[in-house]
């Protein structure tokens, strides 16, 4: 399984994540960041994640990553 970490104060809210997640796992949030917009967030559910690395690869801010999970953590 894939943990995707999206560092909510560094997302400007393009929006390019959602639309090139393949698996459609990831919204807005309805809260404000610190910046003043909705930043994108990990709705999944988690099992549905490939891991492709497409919304990591498209940000254009480097505010996500993806991590490995191994089982029983
Ligand atoms: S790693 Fe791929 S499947 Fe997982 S949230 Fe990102 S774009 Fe979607
Ligand atoms: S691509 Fe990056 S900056 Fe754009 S909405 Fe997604 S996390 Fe935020």
């Amino acid at each position: 399984m894939f943990a995707v970490k999206i560092d909510r104060e560094l997302c400007k809210s393009c929006e390019l994540c959602i639309e090139f997640c393949p698996r459609d796992l990831l919204k807005l949030d309805a809260e404000l960041n610190k910046r003043g917009v909705h930043p994108a967030r990990f709705e999944g559910p988690q099992e549905r994640c490939t891991g492709c690395g497409n919304c990591a690869t498209i940000c254009p801010d480097a505010a996500i990553e993806i991590e490995e999970i191994t089982q029983g953590e």
